[in-house]
């Protein structure tokens, strides 16, 4: 497998070129290729001995697209293959105020989350921050003539934070003027709960949103749907959020999704508001998308936004968030499952 040239960040272009006895301006002809999703074939302003090289040593597109659905309400669900033939998934997510991606970061997801199909085969490998970029760089051509893409959202499949290094090189590439130029503002990343990687992020600069999946007040319930919940306590990750906080003065956001019977009583209020008293934080309520081989239920739409209504009746801000997709295998990880699964059956 050869190594993405996205993988490159743009001062690791200015050293390649360097060491190349090119002309610095070769630097900025490739991040521009890189930034435009182009193939060998279309960098006709560098000269062939150059191209040649990159040939040998490099791969123009990590990712090919393999299949995709559009949804009735303008979400994308794409499915891309690597070059070792792995299978990511990537949505787009067309907004009025800017469009956004939302990327994966691994192959499968050993956080085993029991609502979330990403996990059901477990993890199979990191991707890189090129195959990470790629995503999104796809997609921003792809959808060039629809507004491209404003924002990120690392919410795809994988746990942001158990890649660390490769997701805060993606974060670095893709916010760079070289890149996207996406402002930090406009990314999201979503953990599972890692509190040392959390204050990590903080001190490396991630000034973005950072959305904590915590979908339980508790660590008994919480065990019983995330398998992350037996390595760290709640109180433990609302402690490191406390301090990302703290460091980035950037309000933290809860996801919350709503299981019905499970975490949607009087008596998770009660919890949610002992667990968040004092943290500045915005709780998303998700109505549970529901997953093959899954057999929680959603509460209903009433149910939800009766449920909002008493987080702020208690003080905390909270909304119902809209989920998108639903109808083209909405919930991460679906899509790749299927094609999975139907390749299976015809070998
Ligand atoms: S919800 Fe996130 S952390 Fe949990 S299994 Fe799915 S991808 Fe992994």
């Amino acid at each position: 497998m050869k190594t993405p040239l996205c993988d490159l960040s743009y001062c690791e272009l200015e050293t390649l070129v360097k060491q190349s006895g090119e002309p610095k301006y070769r630097a900025d002809q490739l991040a521009k290729h890189i930034a435009a999703y182009d193939g060998f074939e279309m960098f006709t302003d560098l000269p062939k001995r150059c191209t040649a090289t990159l040939e040998n040593a490099y791969c123009d597109r990590p990712l090919t697209e393999r299949t995709r659905v559009e949804s009735s309400d303008g979400a994308v669900r794409y499915l891309f293959e690597t070059q070792d033939g792995d299978l990511v998934e990537s949505v787009f997510l067309p907004h009025g105020y800017g469009n956004s991606v939302c990327v994966s970061c691994q192959v499968g997801c050993a956080m085993g989350c029991v609502f979330c199909a990403s996990g059901y085969y477990g993890l199979k490998r990191n991707l890189s921050a090129g195959e990470i970029l790629a995503q999104a760089l796809y997609i921003a051509r792809d959808k060039k003539d629809d507004g491209g893409v404003r924002k990120i959202v690392m919410m795809g499949s994988g746990s942001p934070l158990a890649n660390y290094d490769n997701t805060i090189k993606f974060i670095r590439m893709i916010t760079s003027p070289k890149s996207l130029n996406i402002g930090m503002r406009s990314v999201s990343v979503s953990t599972c709960g890692i509190p040392d990687k959390i204050i990590k992020l903080a001190d490396d600069g991630f000034t973005g949103t950072l959305s904590l999946s915590l979908h339980a007040a508790t660590d008994e319930k919480r065990k019983k749907i995330m398998r992350v919940a037996n390595s760290y306590t709640v109180r433990e990750i609302i402690g490191a959020m406390r301090e990302f906080f703290d460091k980035t003065r950037r309000r933290v956001v809860i996801e919350y999704i709503l299981i019905d019977g499970f975490n949607d009583t009087d008596g998770d209020i009660s919890e949610l508001k002992k667990l968040l008293k004092g943290l500045c934080c915005h709780v998303n309520l998700i109505p549970l998308n529901p997953t093959d081989g899954c057999d929680l239920k959603p509460c209903s739409k009433k149910h939800a936004y009766a449920f909002c209504d008493k987080l702020h009746g208690a003080g905390i801000s909270a909304t119902v968030r809209r989920s998108m997709g639903s109808d083209v295998a909405g919930a991460c990880g679906q899509l790749k499952n299927r094609t999975v699964e139907q390749q299976r059956k015809k070998s």
